[in-house]
């Protein structure tokens, strides 16, 4: 049933060995192969057994998801956009896929959107506290660890540490405070982040709750989840047992504690600007907007961006041929479309050759408009998002799409 918690294990020895935790997630995606349940599943691994290089697979030979058994924290992937760009929003091919919170969450904008189909996925949600960049992941292991990266054969992060385990089994941690505040550690929209169990997905699977056991915590959070769970339970494929009150307070705290981090590093990102006037606000935002050399990257980057024919591109509504866009007008085009619905995913600012930090002040603005539509980006794919109008020639679908709060209209 919907809320459900169990501890949960693999039946399957090697995908038990092999897995992050109770290797569940592998055995769920699994199941759902061989009993034709989906077409497909799309998984991360890592390539050429580097686990820097984490990549997004499509399998449809169940004997390969165990190939993908194992968490890889330095693996920022854009899953949303893949699904919607490659699998064409996963029209006509069933898909379960692992996703972190701000993947489902991407998803889900992009289902209301109908740039995907969400009926037709299979959403298997990871708790998530961060993920990192890959060579500042390198670097900083090098430097602050004193260890070589390519000896690594685990990372992890928990209580406050960044802790990576060594081939021989030994393990060294770090306070991740401390290494953030010297660059290193996690991405910084994932320091921000507030939501760490992915709700929104069908089944959230984690690790918190766990302590002492090799087990993966699972919440079941939709009908299609508790019908996936249950038939590989019944099919004998995983074992569950119902954790201990201690076990469910533990999770409650770690998640908890997840929350009270990333506030801290919202107040720290964002009190730059509370007590400034209009004026200094416009200033503040458009010293950075106007550093922008509209490469487009952050625009092509975004899973929430999606009209096929983007007015800021040449001879569209906006930009007339023979002038450079004007400064501003690209990124107050980008807010009007997307900021009511960023869900703080980072990609943008990944890809900026300027180093804007275009993630932050989309998810700042984003933190403001949020109470007064009282709209949670990616929360439920029921909950439409206030602000969104596209005309039809710039949206893939049929109709006119124009999404107008209802309250605002009533
Ligand atoms: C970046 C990251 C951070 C995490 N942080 C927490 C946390 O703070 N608290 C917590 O309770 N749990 C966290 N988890 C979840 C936990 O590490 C396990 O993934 C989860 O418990 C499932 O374990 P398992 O043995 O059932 O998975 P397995 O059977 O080992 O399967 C793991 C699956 O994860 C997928 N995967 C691996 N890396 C990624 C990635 N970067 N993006 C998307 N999918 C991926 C693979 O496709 C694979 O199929 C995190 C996971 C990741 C990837
Ligand atoms: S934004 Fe949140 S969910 Fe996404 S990778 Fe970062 S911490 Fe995880
Ligand atoms: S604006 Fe940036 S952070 Fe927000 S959804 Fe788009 S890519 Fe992600
Ligand atoms: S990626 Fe950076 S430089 Fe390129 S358009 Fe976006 S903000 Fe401007």
């Amino acid at each position: 049933m919907i809320g459900d918690l169990y501890l949960s294990w693999s039946s399957d020895e090697e995908i038990l060995k092999r897995g992050e935790y109770g290797g569940v997630v592998s055995s769920l995606l699994k199941f759902a192969l061989e009993n034709k349940i989906v077409d497909a599943v799309l998984a991360v691994k890592k390539r050429d057994e580097n686990r820097y290089d984490g990549v997004l697979t499509l399998i449809t030979d169940p004997e390969e998801v165990i190939e993908c058994a194992g968490a890889l924290h330095c693996a920022p992937l854009n899953i949303a956009k893949n699904i919607r760009d490659y699998f064409e929003g996963s029209k006509d091919m069933k898909i379960a896929v692992t996703c972190k919170p701000c993947d489902a969450r991407a998803i889900i904008e992009l289902a209301k959107r109908e740039q995907i189909n969400i009926d037709n996925l299979i959403l298997i949600g990871l708790n998530c506290t961060g993920t990192l960049l890959p060579r500042i992941a390198e670097k900083m292991i090098e430097e602050e660890y004193r260890v070589n990266p390519n000896n690594i054969v685990r990372e992890d992060i928990d209580d406050g540490k960044f802790i990576i385990e060594l081939e021989d089994g030994s393990k060294e941690e770090r306070d991740l405070f401390e290494l953030e505040e010297k660059g290193y550690g996690r991405r910084e929209n994932c320091r921000r982040c507030e939501i760490s169990i992915p709700r929104m997905a069908d089944i959230a699977c984690g690790k918190w709750g766990t302590t002492g056991h090799k087990a993966t915590f699972i919440e079941i959070c939709t009908e299609k989840g508790s019908k996936l769970m249950y038939k590989a339970i019944e099919a004998g494929c995983i074992r569950v047992e119902k954790p201990a009150k201690e076990a469910m307070e533990e999770r409650d705290r770690k998640e908890k504690e997840a929350l009270e981090l990333s506030k801290k590093w919202q107040e720290k990102n964002f009190s730059e600007i509370e007590d400034l006037n209009y004026e200094e606000r416009l200033e503040y935002w458009f010293k950075d907007f106007d550093r922008c050399i509209k490469c487009f990257s952050c625009r092509d980057a975004c899973p929430i961006c999606y009209c096929i024919e983007c007015r800021l591109e040449v001879d569209r509504d906006f930009i007339p041929g023979g002038v450079l866009p004007p400064d501003k007008l690209f990124h107050i085009t980008r807010l009007a479309h997307v900021g009511d619905s960023c869900v703080n995913c980072g990609q943008c600012q990944d890809v900026c050759p300027m180093e804007i930090p275009v993630s932050k002040l989309f998810h700042m603005l984003n933190k403001e408009l949020s109470p007064l539509f009282e709209y949670v980006p990616g929360r439920a794919v029921d909950e439409e998002p206030p602000l969104v109008t596209v005309k039809e020639k710039e949206s893939r679908i049929d109709e006119p799409y124009l999404f107008l709060k209802k309250k605002s209209t009533s």
